[in-house]
Order: structure tokens, then C-alpha cells, then sequence
């Protein structure tokens, strides 16, 4: 049975306090919006109250200064990189019913599929050969009747063996149901760098709604899973909710009360938020009809008060989203996007490719990796596959001690450069690479010497054909 620390509970996730200052900041003034925004330029982030003064706003002017903001603070702390993932979907079969989802185990309008690991290493080396060095494991929550769990850590084991010419994996995500603690223990054994979890929605009753059967239906078992992959050691968490599902001022504020809770017992908070958002899903009708569905103008202002409230939490953003509404969103606070993702166990190797009949939601951006990398660097972005923190042990609070004072664009830059070199080299395109040589030559040029100066070494490291090249 599921192992419970007694102090493990949901009581941090406070509806009380959220609905005291959401109804506190209904009609912030000019002024009070202001002087929070100048705080937030000043990198010190925001509390639940300043964040919640930002979520009414619909004056255009003072709605530009706060994606003005944010603009700001992404590339102070980010500079100018996006790091880049693919997920891999290695099985859709699921005990949930989660009524959004099309892998929700009464749903017969989707054909059911787990992949085995020789098909997990046909996938990977798909990914591979497309140039991804970063991968999210994603499945829904039943295993195999024969392996049980251990099917994940196999799979996990399986993509990190996959080699090909100068390319492999070299960090592995998931995006997994609640384990218990001893199970991620065995998780981090594997060489885990996050894990991944969203809590869809922090609105108890919501919950209920929508999770109709399975454990999932157990809110508190979702809420504290963090806590048990804290305790046993995974100190990179990856959180989020699904946006659509319930009243997102009230989601912002409950995740913010879930990193405070996190900050409080662990010393330290998420490594990453993600921001998906409802897609279509086959069978459905909650997927087609979002119960509390977000519009695009929301959308970017929750993306810019998470970066202005969070300012060193990595922003995700998958291929739910289009790709026109993806590149404002970088300009916003994103700092990391999926690429030629497929949504489907098989998806990569497979003629179709996205089938929808097994996919989990569809896609609202079909470009292939090399286009999506092509469309970064000519908005003057610099794709980064670097995986040198997680690498290095530069996890959790280490991370965070060194991103908060800015020191980690030290390490960030140069790596971020030389993973966009191999990319260069040895998987891009004619276009592609012209345009990505350009943008290396120009962004070095606005470089402070010291770093450009381990930037150019690490560059001509990788041109004269050394890989892996991070610091
Ligand atoms: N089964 C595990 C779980 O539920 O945590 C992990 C995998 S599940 C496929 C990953 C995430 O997909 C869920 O946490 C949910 O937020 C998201 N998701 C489910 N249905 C979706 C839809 N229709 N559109 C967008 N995201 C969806
Ligand atoms: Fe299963 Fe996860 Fe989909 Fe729910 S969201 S049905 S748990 S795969």
C-alpha cells in the first residue's frame, strides 16, 4: 500500500486564503500595478497577493507594461535560449478515468498500445537521429500486468543505452503517475533528471468532477506525491495544471502555495511549471467543451505573471500550443518547448506518425524539429539540448543557490552554444545551419568577454569534433 509520512497531507493547498486575496485584489490601482511591476523587474519575485493584483488587469496599456515586464525578466535571467524536449509515449493503457483525457480506461475510441523495448529503442533512435539529446517519458497509469512497474524503469534504462553516430540521450524526464516513496527511490536510481506530475486542478471539488475512477480519484495521493520524490531524493519536480478545468486565478495561486509548501519543508521549490492547456482529445467531450476554457489573451498573461512571480522556475510549453502563439510566448517567460512532438506510443518510427487514434490529444503544432529549430533561430533564439546542470549535479537547491544570484548564465550560455554547434554539424539542414552559424556569430559578439571567451573555446572544441561539450 502507498507509504504516507505523517506530515503529508493537502492541507497547504488553502482555499481560504486563496479566495481572502483573490477577492483583496479585484480592483488593483494604476499605482498598486505599477509598483509591483517594479518590483518584479528587480528579479525579486512575487507574493500570492502582488501575483493576484496582476491576474484582473484588461487595460491595454497596463497590460502591455506587464508583458513588457516579463519580456524583461526572461531575458535577464534566460538570455536568449529555449532548451528543447520530445516526449516519448511508450503506452496509452491507463486504470483513470480522467474525463479529459483520451487514455481514460473506459474509452473504447482509442486503440490501446504499449511499446516494447525493442520499439522503445526504435523510438529513441528516432529522436536521436532528429538531433534531441532530452527526453519526457510519458505513460498513463497501469503497467503491464508481467513487469508492474519495473516496465518504466526498463524503458527508462532502454533510452539511455540507445547510441547512434554522435548522438544519444543524455537526460531522461518523466511524466508519470504518484509513486510511492520506495518507488522513487528505484526511479532515481535510473538516472531520473525530473519528475514530472500535474495536479490538473488544485480545486478540490473540480477534482472530483473530473476524476471519476481509479486512484487517481485520490486528490490528496496527487497533492503530496512531491513530497515522497523529495524524500526520496528527486530533488528536480516538475509541476503544473492543466488550464481549462477550473478558474486559472485560483490555479495560480493554488501552485504557489504548493512551491511555498515545497520551499518551506524541502529548501527548495520546482524546477519547472508547465502550462498546458486543454486540447481535443479523441472521445472526449470534455477535451472539445473546456469546462473553464482559457483564451489566448489569458493564456500569455498566465505565462507573464508566472515568469514575473517565479522569475529562475524554467517555463514550459508543449506542442499543444501553435507555433504563432508559441513564439509571443517566448518573448513572455517560456523557456523550454517540445519539438516534433508526437503524442501516440510509436509516433516517431511509424508511417502516420501522428495517429490520432492512439494519441493522447492533437497537436496545434505539426513541425518537425528541424523546423522548429529553424523558426527559433531566425526569431534570434538560441536552441539549447544542454543537460550540463543536471549533469554536473546541479540539481534542487544547488541549482537554485546558483541561479538566483544570476550565476548560472555562466554555465547556461556557453552550453546552450555548444549544443546548438553539434546540432549545427551534425543534423541540420543546409538552411537551418546557415541560419544557425549567423545567429552563434552575432550573439557572441553581444557577449561579456569572460564568457565568450569559454563560449569560443567550448565552440571550437565542438567543431574540431568533440561532443558533449559542457561546463
Ligand atoms: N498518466 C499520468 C498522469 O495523469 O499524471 C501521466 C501521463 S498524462 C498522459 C500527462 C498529462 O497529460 C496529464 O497530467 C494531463 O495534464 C495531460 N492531458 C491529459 N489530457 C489532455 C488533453 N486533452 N489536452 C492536453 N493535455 C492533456
Ligand atoms: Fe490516464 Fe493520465 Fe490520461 Fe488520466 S491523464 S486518463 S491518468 S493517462
Amino acid at each position: 500500500m502507498p507509504d504516507r509520512d505523517d506530515a503529508d497531507s493537502a492541507d497547504h493547498i488553502d482555499d481560504d486564503e486563496i479566495e481572502r486575496i483573490l477577492a483583496a485584489n479585484r480592483r488593483p490601482d494604476r499605482a498598486r500595478v505599477r509598483d509591483i511591476l517594479v518590483k518584479a523587474r528587480n528579479l525579486a519575485g512575487l507574493d500570492m497577493s502582488e501575483a493576484a493584483a496582476l491576474m484582473p488587469l484588461s487595460d491595454p496599456a497596463l497590460l502591455a507594461e506587464l508583458f513588457a515586464a516579463a519580456n524583461e525578466v526572461k531575458n535577464a535571467i534566460y538570455g536568449r535560449r529555449i532548451v528543447l524536449f520530445s516526449p516519448l509515449y511508450v503506452s496509452n493503457l491507463c486504470a483513470n478515468e480522467c474525463l479529459y483525457c483520451a487514455f481514460r480506461v473506459r474509452n473504447r475510441e482509442v486503440r490501446r498500445r504499449v511499446l516494447s523495448m525493442e520499439e522503445i529503442a526504435d523510438e529513441t533512435l528516432a529522436l536521436i537521429e532528429q538531433g534531441h539529446k532530452r527526453v519526457l517519458l510519458v505513460a498513463g497509469e497501469a503497467y503491464p500486468a508481467q513487469e508492474g512497474f519495473q516496465y518504466v524503469l526498463d524503458a527508462i534504462r532502454t533510452i539511455y543505452s540507445v547510441k547512434s553516430g554522435p548522438g544519444e540521450i543524455r537526460r531522461v524526464n518523466a511524466n508519470i503517475a504518484p509513486l510511492t516513496e520506495d518507488e522513487f527511490r528505484r526511479l532515481k536510481e535510473t538516472g531520473i533528471g525530473t519528475f514530472q506530475l500535474f495536479q490538473e486542478t488544485f480545486h478540490r471539488e473540480t477534482y472530483a468532477k473530473v476524476h471519476v475512477a481509479g486512484r487517481k480519484t485520490d486528490y490528496a495521493w496527487r497533492v503530496t506525491a512531491f513530497d515522497r520524490a523529495m524524500r526520496a531524493g528527486i530533488d528536480d519536480c516538475g509541476i503544473g495544471v492543466l488550464f481549462g478545468l477550473f478558474n486559472w486565478h485560483y490555479e495560480i495561486l493554488a501552485m504557489l502555495q504548493q512551491i511555498r509548501h515545497l520551499e518551506k519543508r524541502f529548501g527548495v521549490g520546482p524546477h519547472t511549471i508547465s502550462v498546458p492547456r486543454i486540447e481535443p482529445a479523441i472521445g472526449s467531450d470534455m477535451a472539445r467543451h473546456p469546462p473553464a476554457a482559457v483564451s489566448d489573451i489569458d493564456f500569455r498573461k498566465i505565462v507573464a505573471i508566472l515568469r514575473l512571480t517565479v522569475p529562475y522556475t524554467g517555463i514550459i510549453m508543449s506542442t499543444r500550443e501553435t507555433a504563432n502563439l508559441r513564439q509571443e510566448l517566448f518573448a513572455l517567460g517560456v523557456s523550454q518547448i517540445s519539438g516534433g512532438s508526437r503524442t501516440n506510443p510509436g509516433g516517431y518510427t511509424e508511417a502516420g506518425a501522428q495517429n490520432d487514434g492512439e494519441a493522447q490529444f492533437s497537436l496545434g503544432d505539426q513541425r518537425t524539429l528541424g523546423e522548429v529549430i529553424r523558426d527559433v533561430a531566425k526569431l534570434g533564439l538560441v536552441p539549447s539540448f544542454c543537460t550540463g546542470c543536471y549533469r554536473l549535479g546541479r540539481t534542487g537547491k544547488d541549482f537554485m543557490d546558483l541561479a538566483k544570484p544570476g550565476d548560472i548564465r555562466r554555465h547556461c550560455d556557453p552550453n546552450a552554444f555548444s549544443t546548438f554547434q553539434e546540432y549545427l554539424i551534425d543534423y541540420a539542414s543546409p538552411e537551418t545551419r546557415t541560419v544557425g552559424e549567423n545567429l552563434i556569430r552575432k550573439e557572441l559578439g553581444n557577449m561579456e568577454p569572460p564568457v565568450r571567451l569559454r563560449t569560443e573555446e567550448m565552440l571550437s572544441r565542438v567543431r574540431s569534433g568533440k561532443r558533449d561539450v559542457f561546463c
